[in-house]
C-alpha cells in the first residue's frame, strides 16, 4: 500500500472499517512527531506484526501544562512523513488540534492512583491528557495492537491499565528504549540541547547503569542506590534532578528494599530541557 495521509478522523475510521472488512489487522503507533530511531523501532515492529500500520503524528495540547512548551515542541512534518514512507507504514494520521478538541470539548479519561507518582506528581493533568488522546486514537483507528516505548514507562503502564479497566479491545506492546551511542535515550527533545548540555546529558544513563551495577553486586537498599546516582548527576553544572525513584514495575509504588525486580526511573533537567529515562533492574534467573 502507498503511504496515505489522513487529516480527518471520520475518513480514517471509514478506511479502517474497510481494512477490517478484508480480515486485516491494524497496528497503531501514536507519536508526537519529530521522529527518531526510537519511533522507528515501534513502526518496524508494527510492520512485522500487522497488515496495516497507522502512525499518528499529533502534538497533543492537553497533555502539556501551561508552561510546558507545547508551542515550541519540535515539528517537522515533511521529514516525518518521508521517514514513515521509508519504513513502509500505510497511513499517517495527522489531525489538526481543533479537530480533535473542538470548541466545547468536555470529555477526559482519568486513570487514578498510578498517575499520582513519578511524572504524574510533577505534571498534574499530563496523564489525563495522554489517556484522553490515546482513547480517541484507539476509537478512531481500532487497532489490534498499539505500540508504546519503555522510555515513557509510566505512560505505558497507564495505557495498559486504562485498556484493561475500560475493556478496550486492543493489545498494548511495549518496546525497549533506543539509545544514542553514548547511552542517552533518544528523544525529540534532545534537539534542544547545546553541545555542553548534550555532553552532560550522558550522566543520566551513567547513573542508571550505576544503579544496575550496584544491584547486580548485591545492593538492595533503594535509598543508598539513589544517593549514589544523585552524586553522578549532581557533578554536572547544567543538571537538576526532578526525581530519581525506585518503584514496583506494576503499581509504581516506592520500593525501599528491592527483592527480585524494580524500575529505576528518573527525570533530569539539563538546562531548560526535561529528559526522562529508566532501567529495569532484575535478579538473573
Ligand atoms: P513521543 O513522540 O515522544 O510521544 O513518543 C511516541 C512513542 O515513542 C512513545 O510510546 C514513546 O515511549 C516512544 N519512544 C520515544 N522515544 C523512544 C526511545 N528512545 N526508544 C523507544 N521508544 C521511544
Amino acid at each position: 500500500m502507498h503511504l496515505k495521509l489522513y487529516r480527518s478522523a471520520r475518513s480514517l475510521t471509514k478506511k479502517v472499517y474497510d481494512v477490517k472488512k478484508h480480515g486485516k489487522t491494524i497496528g497503531l503507533v501514536p507519536t508526537m512527531g519529530f521522529l527518531h530511531e526510537g519511533h522507528m523501532s515501534l513502526i518496524r515492529r508494527a510492520r512485522k506484526d500487522t497488515d496495516c500500520v497507522i502512525v499518528s503524528i499529533f502534538v497533543n495540547p492537553v497533555q502539556f501544562g501551561p508552561k510546558e512548551g507545547f508551542k515550541k515542541y519540535p515539528r517537522n512534518f515533511k521529514r516525518d512523513f518521508s521517514l514513515c514512507k521509508k519504513e513502509n507504514a500505510d497511513i499517517v494520521f495527522a489531525p489538526k488540534a481543533e479537530k480533535i478538541y473542538p470548541e466545547n470539548y468536555a470529555t477526559y479519561v482519568n486513570v487514578e492512583k498510578i498517575t499520582d507518582t513519578l511524572c504524574g506528581a510533577s505534571r498534574p493533568g499530563h496523564f489525563r491528557g495522554v489517556a484522553t488522546v490515546v482513547t480517541k486514537l484507539f476509537n478512531i483507528t481500532m487497532p489490534d495492537i498499539a505500540y508504546f516505548g519503555q522510555k515513557d514507562n509510566q505512560q505505558a503502564v497507564v495505557i495498559k491499565k486504562m485498556a484493561e479497566d475500560l475493556n478496550m479491545n486492543v493489545r498494548i506492546k511495549v518496546m525497549p528504549i533506543v539509545r544514542e551511542k553514548d547511552g542517552l535515550a533518544m528523544s525529540s527533545r534532545n534537539v534542544y540541547l547545546n553541545l555542553k548540555e548534550r555532553m552532560q546529558a550522558q550522566s543520566i544513563y551513567k547513573s542508571l547503569k550505576l544503579a544496575k551495577e550496584l544491584f547486580d553486586n548485591g545492593e538492595r537498599n533503594s535509598g543508598r542506590i539513589i544517593n549514589k546516582m544523585k552524586k553522578v548527576i549532581d557533578k554536572q553544572s547544567e543538571a537538576k534532578i526532578e526525581y530519581i525513584k525506585i518503584v514496583d514495575i506494576k503499581d509504581l509504588k516506592d520500593v525501599k528494599n528491592i527483592s527480585s525486580e524494580a524500575l529505576v526511573a528518573t527525570v533530569v533537567w539539563i538546562g531548560k530541557t526535561r529528559l526522562i529515562d529508566n532501567v529495569v533492574i532484575k535478579t538473573r534467573s
